[in-house]
């Protein structure tokens, strides 16, 4: 099998029935990018900013983050790449910035942090403009959005940032183009405002891992709830079910970029629902290839009506790998 899978590296990445998917990386270390990025990934879907923050001793500088993204982006010039502006709080906290709660998850995370500390998402975000002149695949995602406000008043600094190194790059005969905006899906209150939401971003991107967590009230991360962790909850694929037909009436770009994405199944399942875009771990690229390229999208639909009307997420599970064994 694995032979099978390192084989097809440079076929596209079709179902059997010529159903395209773009596959992408989630990446937090330059290495990651290198690894695997140039050779099997349509671009890279996810950056999370924030490890880099947090393998440091403080925060990096403005100069520090240029050169970081200005590698990163540079290495494949013509594909886009995601990044996600600093993600810390709940369980990513940075040791020299600490933040005591009662509940992280519910609490002081993402967005919420770096709105209240326009200093540092301002730094962020000029460090990414800056490292962006003279290319065009910047693209910047917003996460743990909860209300459209926060998408204004974060669009607003970007705006701000973005005349401030403009001037800057005029100076210097380089050119700075207008990155596209989008948000994360992971909050479920979005799944209501989706139509207010198009109006205003370029793009959006489903934080599976997360809208599970908040979806079920489940934390990710508690050993003593993590049977009641699980993307194949009924709940959970209808809600993604229902943010792809949206995203598709509303014609926003949307891409899936949690674990779910990583999985043959979730693959199967996400792309019957109408997903086309997965961004996922480096390491499980191939192997989703493999999986797309063996299965067929009139089936996959018929799997998940099917799948769709089981109540436990056990059963959808092996009837996923029912099929996913009928495949090869
Ligand atoms: C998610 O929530 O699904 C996601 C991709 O972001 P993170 O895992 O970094 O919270
Ligand atoms: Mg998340």
């Amino acid at each position: 099998l694995s032979e099978k899978i390192l084989a097809q590296d440079d076929l596209p990445t079709l179902t059997k029935d010529n159903c395209q998917l773009h596959l992408f990386v989630n990446a937090g270390l330059s290495a990651e990018i290198e690894n695997t990025y140039s050779n099997y990934a349509d671009g890279v879907g996810l950056f999370r900013t924030e490890i880099p923050f947090m393998m440091r001793q403080r925060f990096p500088t403005e100069k520090e983050q240029v050169e970081l993204y200005r590698a990163m982006l540079s290495a494949e010039p013509d594909k886009p790449f995601t990044m996600r502006t600093l993600d810390v709080g709940g369980d990513k906290p940075l040791p020299y910035f600490p933040i005591t709660e009662e509940n992280p998850f519910l609490g002081w995370r993402g967005i919420r942090l770096t709105l209240d500390h326009p200093e540092i998402f301002l730094v962020q975000i000029r460090a990414m403009l800056r490292a962006s002149i003279g290319l065009r695949n910047l693209q910047i995602m917003l996460p743990m959005i909860t209300s459209v406000s926060e998408v204004l008043e974060a669009k607003r600094l970007i705006s701000q940032a973005f005349f401030e190194v403009k001037e800057e790059a005029k100076e210097k005969d380089g050119e700075l183009y207008h990155p596209q905006i989008g948000v994360m899906l992971e909050v479920p209150a979005v799944m209501y405002q989706l139509p207010q939401l198009a109006k205003i971003v370029d793009f959006f991107s489903v934080g599976s891992n997360d809208l599970t967590q908040y979806l079920l009230a489940v934390d990710r991360n508690n050993a003593r709830v993590s049977d009641l962790y699980d993307s194949y909850h009924p709940a959970v694929l209808a809600a993604l079910y229902h943010i792809a037909q949206q995203a598709n009436v509303l014609d926003v770009p949307i891409t899936l970029c949690g674990e779910l994405a990583g999985e043959p199944g979730g693959t199967i399942l996400l792309m019957a629902m109408g997903y086309r875009k997965l961004s996922m771990n480096s390491h499980s690229l191939l192997k989703i290839k493999w999986v797309v390229r063996s299965a067929s999208l009139n089936e996959a639909k018929v799997l998940l009506d099917e799948v769709l009307a089981m109540n436990e997420p056990k059963e959808v599970r092996e009837r996923v790998n029912l099929y996913l064994e009928s495949v090869g």
